[in-house]
């Protein structure tokens, strides 16, 4: 536990901050720890946010009206059925204060992104981890008539399992007076998205992040599509912490993101490319991996432990992500970088392989 000082409030004792990946600043590795895009953001997006910074004196628009107008426009949606935070990280926990407490506690898989438990001990809210199947897809039937706000991740994460839209409008369905709220941080990788689904059902709250395919991890951009209803509620407890959540170079970066679509689709399918040939490399060099719609892979070697190849790889100079928990501690994953930092990844692996068993 960290050394909390004498003053912290009590009503904070269970709480176990997340603890984030590596970012390393002393040595160059290459970082496939904590699935960033390997390419810089649109040109135009750099640009827009070099000129924001010429108005930084002022405070930024707590309507995001201008970015929010144009994503309105791309996922064709109305403007009052998006919010704008800092990071999705803001709007799952936005989520979490504003639709669980005591009699609508939480619920979302065991293995899954590791935030979900931390924004609900964080927030005071009770919650249930439901144990995926054991070949860690998620058994819809478990999320149907559970009386508890629902999270899951869309690709889940470190799995890469994506859920096909139809079990999502069946566990829809199956809580009509609860909210299920879908993170798609990794949906441009090869899901198709549940943004649509919002005019259909009015429990449906979907997150999405700037910090993966739009290659804008360190802007801290996340928006969240419902209908207006629970736009409003999010608004009420975003105008209730920080109405200017999000910086003017970060607003205006996301809209030069959002106008550059051609550099998105180029970048979205570059790492598609590129997570389908180290798939096949590891798949031959006898790895087992999940069938991932993400820019990372989850995979786990029979003759070498999770947390030794990830030493050995970090003693080569490559950073994968290892949780050291029961249940994942066999696995690695692995993001998806440029082609360059997937050959060297698996040129490393090759040859930690080779060591291991002479
Ligand atoms: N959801 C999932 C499943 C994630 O893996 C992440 C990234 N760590 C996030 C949400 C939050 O990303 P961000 O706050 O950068 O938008």
């Amino acid at each position: 536990m960290i050394d909390l000082s004498r003053f912290f409030s009590d009503k904070y004792a269970a709480l176990t901050p997340y603890t984030p990946g590596e970012q390393p600043k002393n040595r160059t590795f290459i970082k496939l720890n904590t699935n960033e895009s390997p390419f810089p953001p649109s040109p135009r997006a750099r640009e827009y946010a070099r000129r924001a910074a010429e108005s930084l004196h002022l405070y930024s628009d707590p309507t995001c009206a201008a970015l929010t107008a144009k994503a309105a426009e791309v996922f064709g949606v109305d403007p009052d059925e998006i919010i704008f935070t800092n990071g999705s990280d803001d709007v799952l926990n936005f989520a979490f204060m504003a639709f669980c407490d005591q009699d609508h506690p939480a619920c979302f898989p065991d293995i899954t992104y590791g935030f979900y438990s931390v924004f609900a001990e964080l927030n005071g809210v009770p919650y249930t981890r439901i144990p995926l199947n054991d070949d860690l897809t998620v058994n819809v039937q478990d999320y149907v008539n559970r009386n508890a706000t629902i999270f899951l991740a869309n690709p889940n994460a470190p799995t890469g399992i994506l859920l096909p839209l139809a079990d999502i409008e069946t566990i829809l369905r199956g809580n009509p007076d609860n909210i299920v709220v879908i993170d798609e941080a990794y949906i441009d990788f090869g899901g198709e998205s549940a943004v649509p689904l919002i005019r259909k059902y009015d429990n449906l709250l979907v997150t999405q992040t700037f910090s993966k395919s739009r290659s804008m991890a360190g802007a801290r951009l996340g928006m969240g599509f419902g209908c207006k209803a629970l736009i409003r509620d999010l608004n009420a407890i975003r105008y209730s912490t920080n109405p200017y959540n999000i910086n003017s170079m970060t607003m205006a970066a996301g809209i030069g993101a959002l106008e550059d679509e051609i550099y998105f689709r180029d970048n979205c399918r570059a790492i598609t490319e590129n997570r389908a040939w180290a798939a096949r490399q590891l798949d031959n060099l006898g790895f087992r991996l999940t069938d991932s719609s993400a820019n990372f892979l989850f995979a786990r070697h029979d003759s070498i432990s999770g947390k030794a190849l990830y030493q050995a790889l970090r003693s080569s100079g490559i950073l994968v992500r290892h949780f050291d928990t029961p249940k994942l501690t066999d696995y690695l994953r692995i993001t998806v970088g440029s082609m360059e930092e997937m050959k060297a990844f698996v040129t490393a692996i090759e040859t930690i392989l080779k060591e291991a068993t002479l």
